[in-house]
């Protein structure tokens, strides 16, 4: 069923660098504006003026009295004074907002006037009420003198007919609405938002919100592309989850660039058996696909095409590679479609504090946390290379490192590009090893309006990072092997420990298996070395629950010791899906996956501080709260016994 063009017939991208990627993109398609609408003031709101707006009227429309007081000749009361006041006759009318006055203020006369209210024909100024008083009958007594055009606002003085109250490429505000609206302006002609359609292909995927088959992936990408693309003032429309089935991906596309500005697919980019896009984007018009195989890391298989006039983008499958080329890419083209300048409230300086390698050849995008640090901002690389969904909620942002370069030197002032304009640095960073009770304690300092971010890196690299002052906190469970201590003796100069809690942990099996049931870790662990098809999980080097494993399995290095996930759950999982036999994990975790439990010790988890940082406020509100016995209460429900202190 596929109609292939003769370029895609290869098995490889043809590589080109990003700058000639954005080149070849820049000269197939002239990103401009789609046109204007009008649209009333109400839904204006974000929106991209698409002409100058000119003040109809004056504002204010009249000259008007800016405080109560009496409309007057300034020249009648030049001599006055708190011991000689200026007897003035009243004017029979009281000259209210909203209402014109009907009386000439003539020589020796004054009229009584609110703030507001217009001014009357012959006068020339407004004395303030507190600078009067009252006189006998019809005669106010005028205490000090007035200037010409005192107390007065003259028509035009704050926006004069004719003025251009709005630009055109402005982004519209609560502000732009208050201008627009003094004027009487009721619509403003705004840019049209580009209509995206967004697809997402791939037989693995399954839409958020239905259950996911064995083998099945929830899609992310047309969410978060769909979300990007409303940050940038787009309109996603979206197609679904399309199988990698030509004869659906095609019918899906051509109805999203028939009825959409641009198209932005994800998945199946590349040139395996299964992907499909590349071959089908032809169909969809002239020049069709104009760069196929980006330099770039992560992100090669990006596709960019133009078909009659409209781009579609080819992103690769990864979630992560498909932000980035879509920040990097995607969305410059987007924001001049919308009528938006470039972005400037999504890119921010650091220092990057450590060396980052970088292959040759490659563009490539690294994910950084952003750290208020002493000297101003630092960006530290998080989850490098790994396309963890993760990295979203760990990295503020990412930077861009040149083709040609092998590395960024430590110290590097970088460009970050943040991942979206709302992000900001957060108030308190945690690193070290993840646990369930943490979240109780962040879920808290969150509730209280810190800003919190956990980057889970095990508890050495938690301490590493204290010690170079990359986060506030280290959550750690280190067994020292010789003493036998939780991990005080490991912290390093100027750090400090509060305790947190004891978690329970213990060999972990699934239900029923006659190697493990009924006996203790000890003896269930001979057992399981004594049988050559048992297969193990380990853990990762520098967690603490390694050095437990270590003790029990004696130097002994049974199948499946090179296993070595990062996490407690990913030791479930692998026991309770059957790709091993057994692990060490926490009681809470064995529990949540229906596993047996046989209990080895309980291990500290507790907080290090880095030197320096215990006295920021935000450490001193987490503090709290991991001591409010509301959390505690909380922590101890999910099977942990918080520590006494
Ligand atoms: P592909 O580009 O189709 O080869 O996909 C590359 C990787 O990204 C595969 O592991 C896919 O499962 C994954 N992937 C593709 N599309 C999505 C999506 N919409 N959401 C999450 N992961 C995806
Ligand atoms: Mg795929």
């Amino acid at each position: 069923m596929t109609r292939s063009a003769a370029p895609s017939q290869g098995q490889f991208l043809t590589v080109v660098s990003r700058d000639e990627a954005v080149r070849r993109f820049a000269a197939a398609y002239d990103a401009r504006t789609l046109g204007d609408e009008t649209v009333p003031l109400d839904d204006a709101l974000g929106r991209v003026t698409a002409a100058p707006v000119r003040a109809p009227v004056d504002v204010p429309p009249f000259d008007r009295a800016m405080v109560d007081g009496f409309a007057l000749r300034a020249a009648d009361c030049v001599a006055a004074s708190e011991s000689a006041p200026v007897a003035l006759r009243l004017n029979g009318e009281h000259v209210h907002c909203g209402h014109a006055p009907t009386l000439a203020v003539g020589p020796g006369t004054a009229t009584p006037i609110a703030t507001g209210g217009p001014l009357p024909r012959g006068a020339d100024a407004v004395v303030m009420i507190e600078h009067t008083e009252p006189g006998e009958d019809g005669v106010v007594r005028i205490q000090r003198p007035v200037a010409p055009g005192g107390g007065v606002a003259f028509a035009g003085s704050d926006l004069a007919l004719g003025e251009t109250i709005l630009h055109a490429g402005m982004v519209v505000t609560a502000r732009e609405i208050g201008l627009v609206a003094a004027c009487g302006v009721a619509a403003l002609a705004v840019h049209r938002r580009p209509r995206v359609g967004v697809i997402s292909t791939g037989d693995e995927l399954t839409e958020p919100g239905r259950p996911l088959r064995p083998a099945a992936i929830y899609d992310t990408n047309a969410p978060v592309v769909a979300a990007a693309i409303r940050e940038n003032d787009g309109e996603p429309v979206r197609f679904g989850v399309i199988a990698d089935d030509a004869d659906a991906l095609r019918a899906a596309m051509k109805r999203a660039h028939a009825e959409c500005d641009m198209v932005v697919l994800s998945g199946g980019t590349s040139k395996g058996e299964g992907d499909l896009t590349h071959r089908i984007v032809g169909e969809l018009g002239a020049p069709g696909l104009v760069v196929h195989g980006v330099a770039l890391k992560p992100g090669k298989p990006l596709g960019l095409a133009v078909c009659d006039g409209k781009p579609v983008v080819l992103l690769p499958g990864f979630p992560t590679s498909a932000m980035y080329t879509f920040h990097d890419i995607v969305a410059p083209v987007l924001r001049r479609m919308a009528g938006l300048p470039p972005r400037s409230e999504t890119r921010v300086e650091a220092t990057v504090p450590q060396r980052v390698p970088s292959d040759v050849g490659r563009t490539e995008y690294v994910s950084v946390a952003l750290v208020e640090g002493e000297d101003g901002l630092t960006a530290h690389p998080v989850g490098k290379g790994s396309g963890a969904i993760s990295s979203f909620a760990q990295a503020d942002g990412f930077i861009t490192v040149d083709a040609l370069a092998d590395q960024l030197p430590a110290g590097t002032r970088a460009d970050v590009r943040l991942f979206g304009p709302q992000v900001r640095v957060p108030d308190l960073v945690i690193m070290g090893s993840h646990c369930t009770g943490l979240d109780v304690v962040v879920g808290a300092a969150t509730a209280r309006g810190l800003s919190v971010r956990v980057v889970a890196v095990g508890s050495l690299g938690g301490l590493r990072a204290a010690m170079r002052g990359e986060c506030d906190l280290a959550p750690v469970h280190l067994l020292h092997p010789e003493n036998g201590i939780y991990n005080r003796p490991y912290l390093g100069e100027g750090m400090s420990l509060v305790p947190g809690w004891r978690r329970m942990q213990g060999v972990v099996h699934r239900k029923g298996d006659a190697r493990f049931e009924t006996r203790t870790p000890e003896e269930a662990v001979e057992a399981a070395l004594a049988d050559p098809e048992c297969l193990m999980v380990n853990r990762n080097q520098g967690a603490g629950t390694s050095i437990v494993i270590e003790k029990l399995l004696g130097g002994a290095r049974p199948g499946g010791y090179w296993n070595r996930p990062k996490s407690h759950n990913a030791v479930a999982a692998a026991v309770a899906q059957g790709r091993a036999d057994w692990g060490v994990a926490i009681e809470p975790v064995a529990r949540a996956y229906g596993l047996g439990f046989l209990p080895i010790g309980p291990e500290h988890y507790d907080f290090a501080v880095a030197a320096g940082r215990e006295a920021r406020p935000a450490v001193a509100a987490f503090l709290e709260c991991l001591h409010a016995p509301e959390v505690r209460a909380s922590v101890a429900a999910l099977g942990f016994t918080p520590a006494e202190d």
